[in-house]
């Protein structure tokens, strides 16, 4: 697998590289960098998570679906093996998806207070998602998120 960043897109958030530090960097430059090429069978899933959470969509895989990374002679059945480990649990713990109804959102910021790893506004005068799908460990958050907004602006998919 490998992955491009397209600079005309990327903001320097940084989102990707919090996602795979592996894959993607921002030390060098204002933008991200790909810094892994082709991107290693274990660090797939990381890198197809920060595709999926760039808020830009400057992140392009592929043969996204399949890896075509070579692997050590030998290693073949056990790395598949462990893909399919991570894959599967990717596949368990990402069900949650939230979004935010701009014509409701006032900006309050209380769901950022609450989750600052799902909700931002940094970048606009409403909420915005930052992670989807919502992964596990910030599911509780998210779900107390919604049930503090004041204005019901926030919708979770389960
Ligand atoms: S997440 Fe997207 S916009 Fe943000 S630094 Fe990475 S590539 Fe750029
Ligand atoms: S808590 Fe609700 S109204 Fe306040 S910023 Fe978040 S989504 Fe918007």
């Amino acid at each position: 697998m490998r992955v491009h960043v397209d600079p005309d897109l990327c903001i320097g958030c940084g989102i990707c590289e919090g996602d795979a530090p592996d894959v993607f960097s921002l030390a060098s430059s204002s933008i991200a960098e790909v810094i892994m090429d082709p991107v290693g069978s274990e660090f797939e899933a990381d890198a197809r998570m920060a595709a999926e959470d760039c808020p830009e969509s400057a992140i392009s895989i592929e043969n996204g679906e399949e890896s075509d990374t070579p692997t050590p002679s030998g290693a073949d059945s056990a790395d598949d093996a462990e893909e399919s480990i991570i894959n599967h649990d990717l596949e368990r713990n990402f069900e949650m998806k939230a979004t935010v109804d701009q014509d409701l959102c006032i900006g309050c910021g209380i769901c950022e207070g609450i989750v600052p790893e799902v909700f931002s506004l940094q970048n606009e005068p409403y909420a915005e998602v930052l992670l989807d799908p919502i992964p596990e460990e910030f599911q509780d958050a998210t779900r107390e998120a919604a049930e503090e907004c004041t204005e019901v602006a926030i919708t979770i998919e389960e």
